[in-house]
């Protein structure tokens, strides 16, 4: 056998083998609520599915557990036991499931990897505690606690200054903020709108997104950096790299967004 050949049969059989054991596991809770591994001589549901298919105490009971969570959703319990994913995706999304997006959960873990997932439950957990209580100051703060900075020597002295003046510094700071907030705004407006031929996002745009989000991901809560821009409107209809549409996005958030947009895709054509 050649060495491609055995390579090629390892992944065939290991996918094969993925599919079963998930499919083994799913079929657990059903056997664990008719009491059936009694009827194999063992103990518990742990030693019959340590015996029958080799799985661990651990395995077995994120497998329940998903399983009594999923109870009164169907489409996500359908891919608990139908073996299409894996436990570990749906276990990163149990804690936001409730019956009225059960089914759009049930796609975006069909369609996202392991770490998407992860970040959309975040998203999704920060979102509920803000609606919970808001106190945006607050939350904002303790998501961000590691961007605090120090303004520097000549900053402080420049601005004890004019504070000794009696000027309000603050609102001062204000001032320059919005200005900078308008000059990115104008800047946008004259990159807005240049219809073009390419698909590379030209320089002057790139760097306008930079002055606006810095390193970082666009997505307000996140803290990882950008390491990819998002067409929000595709470029296949507009035809333009009008910046209004353009955001710089982490992995993760870079793949949800994708998700998001096969459903208007969806939408449009169907
Ligand atoms: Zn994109
Ligand atoms: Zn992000």
């Amino acid at each position: 056998m050649t060495d491609e050949k055995l390579l090629a049969l390892c992944e065939k059989y290991g996918r094969r083998a993925l599919i079963w054991r998930r499919k083994f596991t799913g079929l657990l809770p059903e056997v664990n609520r008719r009491r059936l591994y009694e009827r194999r001589g063992c103990e518990s549901i742990f030693e019959f599915a340590y015996k029958t298919a080799g799985l661990s105490e651990q395995q077995v009971r994120r497998a329940l557990n998903l399983s009594y969570e999923f109870r009164d959703k169907p489409t996500l319990h359908a891919l608990l036991t139908n073996g299409s994913v894996g436990m570990s995706k749906l276990a990163r999304v149990a804690s936001i499931a409730t019956t009225e997006n059960e089914v759009e959960l049930a796609e975006k873990v069909r369609l996202l990897p392991q770490k998407a997932l992860e970040t959309l439950a975040r998203d999704e957990r920060f979102l509920k505690e803000q609606n919970a209580s808001p106190k945006p100051l607050f939350e904002e703060k303790s998501v961000r606690a590691h961007t605090t900075f120090e303004l520097s020597a000549e900053v402080q002295t420049q601005l004890n200054a004019l504070h000794a003046q009696g000027q309000d510094v603050n609102a001062i700071l204000m001032e320059l903020l919005q200005k900078r907030r308008e000059e990115i705004a104008q800047k946008k407006q004259e990159l807005a709108g240049q219809p073009t031929q390419s698909r590379h996002i030209p320089a002057a745009a790139k760097r306008l997104l930079q002055e606006e989000f810095g390193q970082k991901c666009s997505i307000r809560t996140c803290t990882r950096p950008a390491t990819e821009i998002h067409h929000t409107q595709r470029f296949a209809l507009a035809g333009t790299h009008d910046p209004h549409y353009l955001a710089p996005l982490c992995k993760s958030h870079h793949q949800i967004a994708h998700t998001i947009d096969q459903k208007v895709q969806r939408h449009l054509s169907g």
